[in-house]
């Protein structure tokens, strides 16, 4: 069967971005399809300032989150980074396979280095990407299912299972990345050419999975579109006009953004149409996330659980790269 790893960072609360580009498929898709396991990588919240109560906080939540989007404990496994060893252990194996011209090359890691504007960037910033890569060719994975931020990283988690393969022979298996169809990358509301992306503290452009409907409303309906009448769908030259399209196919299954456009008159209408979309795909997720908030020992049961499962699926593979280079 095919394996699949996926995760998210605790750095924030989970946007629409997230699902839509992530989760949702996690939930409709993958759950049912593989034999598929979910992080919550609170290790990498570390690579930049942070706060150790509100990581622990957002970890939780975000465990919440995704059981409250539909992730059936039955079907996966749920768990958090950090409750196993084997990530931190192998990811040092493949700092000694990746090289630093590689990991500076990252264009994740150059933007957010940029965005400290002098101050000190973590070292763990900069190996970030080879931690991912342990993530997952620790679980023997197959597909990664990842919003297309995340395309560069697997690739790089590629390259090191084939250089780690030929240099010490066969250990890993070499993944690959998938994506949605539509909204694989959800843009930022008021920076439409800027990603969606949860650690940004530029609230008004992002719609968190728990904002209420009336805050949903406001961030949508004061989207920022270019001056413009006509609804067209144009990647390139209407990038803000081109994310609500891509936002309400997203929501609605519609499977071409650019054939919702000719439904629109007015860059209004197609604005509450996409306010209208996003409250109802969410409405049953807060909704079941404020029941699964009131019975946290369920919660910690499941996370309990799931770090059992997949430390016993990652030790046999560690111990084997462990050994192949000699150790
Ligand atoms: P973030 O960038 O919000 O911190 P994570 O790194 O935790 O997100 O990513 C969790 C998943 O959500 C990844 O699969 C990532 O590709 C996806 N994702 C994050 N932001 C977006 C976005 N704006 N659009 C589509 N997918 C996204």
């Amino acid at each position: 069967m095919t394996r699949i790893f996926s995760g998210v960072k605790p750095t924030g609360h989970l946007t629409l971005g997230n699902y839509i580009g992530a989760v949702r498929k996690w939930v409709e898709e993958d759950q049912h399809r593989a034999d598929a396991l979910f992080g919550i990588v609170d290790l990498h919240a570390l690579t930049v300032e942070h706060d150790p109560a509100r990581v622990r906080r957002l970890s939780r939540q975000a465990a919440t989150l995704l059981l409250a989007a539909g992730l059936d404990p039955e079907r996966c496994v749920l768990f958090v980074q950090s409750h196993v060893d084997e990530h931190a252990r192998l990811s040092y194996l493949l700092e000694c396979t990746a090289t630093d011209g590689e990991m500076r090359r990252m264009i994740q890691y150059k933007e957010k280095a940029a965005r400290e504007r002098g101050g000190s960037v973590r070292l763990s910033l900069l190996t970030y990407p080879v931690l991912m890569a342990a993530d997952i060719l620790a679980y023997e994975t197959d597909e990664v299912p990842v919003g297309d931020d995340q395309a560069q990283h697997v690739e790089l988690t590629r390259d090191l299972a084939v250089r780690f393969n030929q240099r010490y022979g066969h250990t890993f298996t070499v993944p690959k990345a998938t994506h949605p169809v539509v909204g694989a990358r959800v843009m930022n509301l008021q920076d439409p050419t800027s990603k969606m992306g949860k650690s940004d503290d530029s609230g008004p452009g992002i719609v968190y999975l728990l904002d209420e409907p009336d805050v949903v409303r406001r961030k949508v309906m004061r989207a920022v579109t270019d001056s413009g009448q006509d609804v067209v769908f144009d990647r390139e030259g209407r990038p803000g006009l081109a994310n609500l399209l891509e936002v309400l196919a997203a929501c609605t299954g519609a499977a071409d953004p650019a054939e919702l456009a000719g439904d629109y008159a007015s860059y209004g209408a197609l604005k509450r149409d996409v306010a209208d979309a996003v409250v109802e795909l969410l409405r049953p997720l807060r909704e079941r996330h404020a029941e699964l908030v009131a019975d946290p020992a369920y919660v910690d049961g499941v996370l309990r659980a799931g770090a059992e499962r997949a430390r016993g699926m990652a030790r046999p593979v560690v111990d084997r790269a462990y050994r192949a280079v000699g150790l």
